[in-house]
């Protein structure tokens, strides 16, 4: 595919995300606490989770390595990045989850297989057929650098907040408590920021029109869910810290 074809594919799929965003403002995406009935089919939480997205670093993988780009150093990095990320969240996030019994509606699973990939072909493809053959020095350039930074600072946020959500749950509880301390105290949904910061991170270093792609996507998903969340929370415990806000300490 010429790189103008594939960059206009790939800008379609930018547009999508933010016209979607109004949608999904009003209509909460059914999983997790939103999960409901009306939604068709049901499977196992942990199995939709892992279905999901084990396809994201399946699909970068495979365009990446059969692409015929010289593998340099700076392309098995980002894809390196990429692939961490994924183990996590598709192996070790939801078998770490007390979400037994749980159910998520097979549409869901569906969508995110299909937003998986696109996003791991768009990333896998880029760096095995479009990208220039990046040479060490360019692990020195500053937008590397501070894409890093972003990358390393939002992924340990999300980590570290995700897992302080899982713990919050004895073994067998599968009900919900409000979270409390460190950026909890400012915000409802620190795990989605980081989640944010982290691909926001890796569109800086990578600096290709697929990782932005993804980065947009990430926003348009979390953004919505995380006002949802806090919401939720809201009409859910009379106690909940009135100063909290959704996302964003002190602004959103
Ligand atoms: P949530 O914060 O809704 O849930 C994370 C886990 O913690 C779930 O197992 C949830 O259980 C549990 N949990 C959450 N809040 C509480 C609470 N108050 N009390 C007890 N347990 C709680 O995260 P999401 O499901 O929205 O997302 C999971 C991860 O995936 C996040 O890190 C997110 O950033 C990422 N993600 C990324 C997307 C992208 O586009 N890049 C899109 C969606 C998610 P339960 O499932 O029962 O609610």
């Amino acid at each position: 595919m010429e790189p103008d074809t594939f960059q206009t594919l790939v800008l379609a799929w930018i547009a999508v995300a933010v016209l979607l965003v109004p949608v999904q403002l009003r209509a909460t995406a059914p999983y997790g606490r939103h999960t409901n009935t009306h939604w068709g089919p049901l499977m196992d939480n942990r199995l939709g989770w892992v279905v999901m997205e084990i396809v994201s670093p399946m699909m970068l993988l495979y365009f990446f390595l059969n692409g015929p780009n010289e593998k340099t150093a700076p392309l098995w990095f980002m894809a390196g990045l990429w692939a961490l990320h994924y183990i996590n969240r598709s192996l070790i996030f939801p078998m770490r989850t007390r979400t037994d019994g749980k159910q998520i509606p097979v549409v869901i699973v569906l969508s995110a297989v299909f937003f998986n990939t696109v996003n791991g072909w768009s990333n896998g493809y880029f760096l095995g057929f479009i990208a220039p053959p990046l040479k060490e020095a360019w692990f020195s350039q500053p937008h590397v650098l501070i894409g890093l930074a972003l990358f390393l600072g939002g992924a340990a946020l999300n980590l570290w907040a995700d897992e302080l959500l899982l713990r919050l749950r004895k073994p067998g509880e599968t009900g919900y408590k409000i979270p409390s301390g460190g950026l909890f105290r400012y915000v409802s949904c620190p795990n989605h920021l980081g989640e944010i910061i982290e691909w926001a991170g890796f569109a800086l270093i990578a600096w290709n029109v697929a990782a932005m792609g993804f980065a947009v996507w990430t926003a348009a998903n979390l953004v919505p869910r995380a006002l949802s969340h806090h919401r939720w929370y809201r009409e859910h415990f009379q106690d909940y810290p009135p100063e909290r806000r959704a996302l964003i300490p002190y602004l959103l």
